[in-house]
């Protein structure tokens, strides 16, 4: 039997809503390379980067991914590393996390689970990740509802007030969902919902539900808006160091800002201390070695997610072993954007290397040299130190 909801007046409601959707759906539905496959491993990976970015970014990681991992068995054996690499600039690495550790589970299992229900037992499988997998690889009558989705029922039944709100258009999404390709209509939801029912000036005039919609009536969709979450960011204020050994980087586990990255050895900032103070007297347990100088290389403001960092970055030169032993990696440079991969790391490797062609340009003023050719025209500029990606130009400690 067809499930009603009561925000749907008659089963003939529910019936014109779907076939308009379907409609719409078959004439404007995007080809993208996810949805060629059937394989419930390649859609997962779509809808998990679907989440946190736009489909145009998507589909060229998509096939990344999956050029890397192209099973999930390949996935469930690979170390977090090479996941964490393969992740990169996606953000959202909690997400990448997950993904890993359900492959695992699911290879133990033996078998991809079909249902929304048993997905919901793995990591990171929420009731719309779910749905969007059990509906859209396996057909499970089962409606998955995404902000999109929420927005565009929240519009077409004239849903106000916060009060259950959730809940009814749970509800209504369920009623809606036909008992055959149920994916193909999770997908048309969404997809409606990102492209014609958009957040800022829906296209209604281009839109299958127009005639049946109540936002159209009332001529004011935004009025039916679910209201806006509003988190104001965190900041954050580090001190960091980059210290070299044999001309490698001193790199340790970010435990702050993206964690199973490398990062700098770095420390909260104490109010009331010297600047870098914090830092030198940490540095033995932070990187296993005294730090005999700290010197200011300037600062760094860098986001993730939520948090807005300002980091002071120091030139640490290192002194005798200490008794900790931090888990220390030892870096060249040239492999930092594929192994450390955070963009604090590059910005914190640049504003260094500016750092020392400015000392290097004022020495060679000071002492008058190389500041003009003989000819008089401006000689070239000394070498800086090796930017991110570049062999280091001398060792240094
Ligand atoms: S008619 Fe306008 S407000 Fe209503 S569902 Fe379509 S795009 Fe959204």
């Amino acid at each position: 039997m067809l499930p009603l909801a009561g925000d749907f007046e008659s089963v003939e409601d529910v019936r014109a809503f779907r076939t308009a959707l379907r409609g719409w759906y078959r004439t404007h539905r995007r080809d993208l390379p996810w949805r060629r496959s059937r394989d419930p491993y390649a859609i997962w990976i779509s809808e998990v980067m679907l989440q946190q970015t736009t489909v145009a970014t998507v589909a060229p990681r998509w096939e990344r991914f999956l050029r890397s991992f192209p099973t999930l068995e390949r996935l469930a054996g690979a170390s977090e590393e090479e996941v964490m690499a393969a992740w990169s600039g996606l953000g959202y690495y909690s997400r990448a996390r997950n993904l890993h550790a359900a492959a695992r589970a699911i290879a133990r299992g033996g078998r991809f689970p079909s249902t929304s229900a048993s997905l919901q037992k793995l990591p990171g499988f929420g009731p719309y990740t779910a749905a969007a997998v059990a509906s859209i690889a396996f057909g499970e009558r089962v409606a998955a509802v995404d902000t999109n989705v929420e927005r565009l029922l929240s519009r077409y039944l004239g849903v106000v007030g916060s009060e259950g709100r959730r809940s009814r258009l749970r509800r209504a999404a369920a009623a809606l969902v036909p008992p055959a390709r149920a994916g193909d209509h999770n997908q048309a939801m969404m997809e409606l919902g990102a492209t014609v029912c958009r957040p800022a000036r829906p296209s209604c005039g281009e839109c299958p539900l127009a005639p049946g919609c109540s936002a159209r009536r009332a001529a004011d969709p935004a009025r039916f808006d679910l209201p806006r979450g509003s988190r104001r960011p965190r900041q954050v204020t580090l001190e960091a160091g980059l210290a070299r050994r044999r001309g490698r980087l001193v790199l340790v586990p970010d435990l702050e800002m993206v964690r199973g990255h490398l990062t700098l050895p770095c420390t909260a900032v104490e109010e009331a201390g010297q600047p870098g103070a914090a830092l030198g007297r940490r540095w033995p347990e932070l990187a296993g070695r005294t730090a005999r100088r700290v010197r200011s290389l300037g600062r760094i403001s860098h986001s993730v997610l939520d948090r807005r960092y300002t980091v002071h970055l120091f030139a640490v030169e290192e002194g005798d072993r200490s008794a900790a032993r931090p888990l220390v990696t030892l870096v060249r440079p040239e492999r930092v954007p594929t192994l450390a991969r955070g963009s604090f790391l590059d910005k914190a490797l640049s504003l260094s290397a500016e750092e020392e062609q400015g000392t290097e340009k004022r020495a060679r003023s000071a002492t008058g040299k190389g500041s003009t050719s003989p000819s008089g025209a401006a000689a070239a500029p000394a070498p800086g130190p090796p930017p991110p990606g570049a062999a280091p130009r001398r060792p240094t400690g």
